[in-house]
């Protein structure tokens, strides 16, 4: 009687045993579960297709303009332009990290750094291209839009890539083209580089826009783009 009492004791631990096997064998095999997932996936629209890393081996240095003691513009609402640049320029390295990108940011907080302590980081990464992200301001709030510079004639093809790109489609401010700009951290780099200025913080429009997420995501969406279109071109 003892002995039967046991087998069955050890009976129903292994049907128990079993079913829980079983419960998470089909947990498993559920779409967003780690084991689902080979591989991971991409979250970024512009690699939906292809899925592949088209910037692997691409060493970019992007560049928040200001930081510190050195607030750059400010815009009648309160806008401060070294804090958006720097959230613009950390939206684009995630951007670009997810296509395989090296990226190195020449500062990832409030902090102020040299224009020569940006170039240097450019030469020492042995950068493919320097990004330097701006937002401009000037004394009349009527002016307003986007100008992408470079300095060296070689650069300009990088700068009209990325500046075509983000006027590709509607983004409701004005398309002031591209531009020869004599910026130090354009001047003095030792790797291509360009100078984007993203909006006027001074016309309050273009200040409005530049705060919303619908701007930042396209905008940084589209300069990623403009830098794959670059590479694959
Ligand atoms: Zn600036």
């Amino acid at each position: 009687m003892k002995r039967r009492k046991v087998f069955i004791t050890i009976i129903i631990l292994l049907l128990v045993f079993t079913a829980f096997l079983l419960l998470e064998y089909k947990k498993a095999r559920q779409p967003g579960s780690a084991a689902f997932n080979d591989t991971p996936k991409i979250d970024n629209p512009i690699v939906k297709d292809k899925e592949k890393l088209v910037l692997d081996g691409i060493r970019i240095v992007l560049d928040p303009g200001h930081g510190g003691r050195d607030i750059g513009a400010s815009g009648q609402k309160g806008t401060i332009e070294k804090d958006i640049t720097l959230k613009t320029a950390i939206k684009i390295k995630s951007g670009l990290e997810q296509v395989g990108a090296d990226v190195k940011i020449t500062r990832d907080g409030d902090n102020y750094t040299s224009l020569d302590d940006r170039v240097e980081m450019a030469a020492k990464h042995q950068a493919d291209l320097f990004i330097s992200i701006h937002y401009d301001a000037f004394e009349t709030n009527d002016v307003h839009g986007m100008t992408s510079y470079y300095y060296r004639k070689e650069d300009q093809k990088i700068a009209e890539y990325i500046h075509q790109q983000i006027f590709k489609v509607d983004i409701s401010t004005r398309n002031r083209g591209v531009s020869f700009g004599d910026y130090y951290v354009l001047r003095e780099n030792k790797v291509p580089a360009v100078l984007l200025e993203l909006g006027y913080l001074s016309n309050a429009e273009d200040e409005a826009l530049i705060n919303t997420d619908d701007f930042q995501n396209k905008v940084t969406t589209r300069i990623v783009e403009g830098v794959i279109r670059y590479y694959s071109g």
